[in-house]
């Protein structure tokens, strides 16, 4: 099972990805997290996307795509996996689908998770308070679902218009959006 979680910055991507991979056993893979891992260990990945990450802004294309097919060709992910924070623009998209293409594993479905704005902002406000996160601080998510809006959102119409966007509606309790989620991801396979 291959599948793309698609949504806003906050939308509950990563949340909702880290629960449902043991449900489809494949793995997790977040390109906002393997970047902050880069970050961390202070890679010369990680140095070049420091401040563009902590600006909110987009990281380029060339770097996350290199990053994503090394951890694709990982044997954990064989089986499938589930795709978060990526393909963040239509050049991603398109990348994506040539490199799927190359290595003959296609996309099952892309789900989009649907929150409205303010109740992003009340998430990542919250998460700023606990984690610490720099792109979190309230300035930078509204500049981050500025770029969503500009180079993200379009990424969705690409999907739909190729039949594999699912709507999903993100907001209420944890459980209640897995099992929309899981539903979603049973009626598309
Ligand atoms: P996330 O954890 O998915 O919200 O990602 C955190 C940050 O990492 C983003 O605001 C970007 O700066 C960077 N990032 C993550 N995924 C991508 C991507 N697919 N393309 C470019 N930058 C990315």
């Amino acid at each position: 099972m291959r599948i793309v979680f698609f949504g806003a910055p906050g939308s509950g991507k990563g949340t909702q990805a880290a629960i449902l991979k043991d449900t489809f056993g494949i793995p997790h893979i977040s390109t906002g997290d393997l970047l902050r891992g880069h970050v961390a260990r202070g890679t010369e990945l990680g140095q070049k996307a420091k401040a563009v990450m902590e600006a909110g802004q987009l990281v380029s294309d060339d770097l996350v795509l290199g990053m994503l097919e090394d951890r694709l060709a990982e044997e954990d992910a064989k089986p499938g996996f589930i795709l978060d924070g990526y393909p963040r623009n239509l050049a991603q998209a398109d990348a994506l689908g040539a490199l799927l293409a190359r290595i003959e594993q296609p996309l099952d479905v892309v789900i989009k998770l649907n929150v409205p704005n303010e109740a992003i902002l009340e998430r990542c406000a919250k998460r700023f308070a606990e984690q610490g996160r720099k792109d979190d601080d309230p300035e930078v998510v509204r500049g981050r679902l500025a770029v969503y809006a500009e180079q993200t959102a379009p990424v969705a119409e690409f999907y739909a218009r190729a039949g594999k966007l699912v709507d999903v509606d993100g907001v209420g309790a944890l459980a209640d959006v897995t099992a929309r989620i899981l539903a979603a991801v049973r009626s598309a396979a």
